[in-house]
């Protein structure tokens, strides 16, 4: 399934009028191995991490945040697919939208599946093992669907050199891009996103994250 076919859901969801979110126009980009893990403060707390294969972003919505401790397993809600425009997407969502609330990007770096495995068939399986190599997160994750629906995975980090018993998400609170927390993004109105003017930054270009930026403005598309 192409790019386009696959972000269906994500686009019926929302009204790109009204919202600063990418609409996925640019969505028809070369297959990179980058990850994002966004910290979203909507109705309520959750962290998305999302994947980037088959031209989009491979989504799940993990309430508690992931964890570089081994023994535990977090639920992880298996979302749809999001644009690749949306990798690096901080800012606000307006009240109202989908998902309305602040965004920041809270870990990002590369990833790979093991193996020879293809990450979107190993999705449809239901069980994919990969390696991710960011800021914060570091080695060895399984993601495994198991509970009451098909929606919900779970999130395991395997016991390896990265592991870190007791370790908690929400002790590392700041965006990789910008320095900010959630509650700084959401008091400077300078960093609000409106649907006149926003579109996420030319990412798909990127073979590695940006630097980072003092002003933790986003880049204004220069045309
Ligand atoms: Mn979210």
């Amino acid at each position: 399934m192409g790019g386009a076919d696959r972000l269906a859901d994500y686009k019926a969801k929302r009204d790109f009028d009204t919202t600063g979110e990418p609409s996925g126009a640019a969505s028809t980009l070369p297959v990179g191995h980058r990850f994002v893990v966004q910290r979203h403060r909507a109705s309520h707390l959750h962290y998305d991490l999302r994947l980037e294969a088959a031209g989009v972003l491979l989504s799940w919505a993990v309430p508690k945040g992931p964890t570089l401790d081994p023994a535990v397993k977090r639920l992880a809600v298996h979302v749809e697919d999001h644009p690749l425009d949306y990798f690096d997407f901080e800012g606000i969502i307006p009240a109202g939208e989908y998902g309305g609330g602040d965004v920041i990007v809270w870990d990002w770096g590369t990833w790979e599946a093991d193996g020879d495995t293809d990450p979107v068939a190993a999705v449809k399986r239901g069980d994919l093992h990969f390696n991710l190599d960011g800021e914060k997160l570091a080695g060895r994750f399984v993601l495994v669907q198991r509970g009451r629906t098909e929606r919900d995975w779970l999130l395991i980090k395997k016991d390896d050199d990265a592991a870190h018993g007791g370790w908690n998400p929400e002790d590392h609170p700041r965006s990789v891009k910008s320095g900010r927390t959630n509650d700084e993004v959401l008091a400077a109105p300078a960093q609000t996103w409106s649907s006149s003017d926003s579109h996420v930054p030319q990412s798909q270009t990127m073979t590695s994250p940006p630097p980072y930026s003092p002003s933790g403005m986003i880049p204004s598309k220069s045309k």
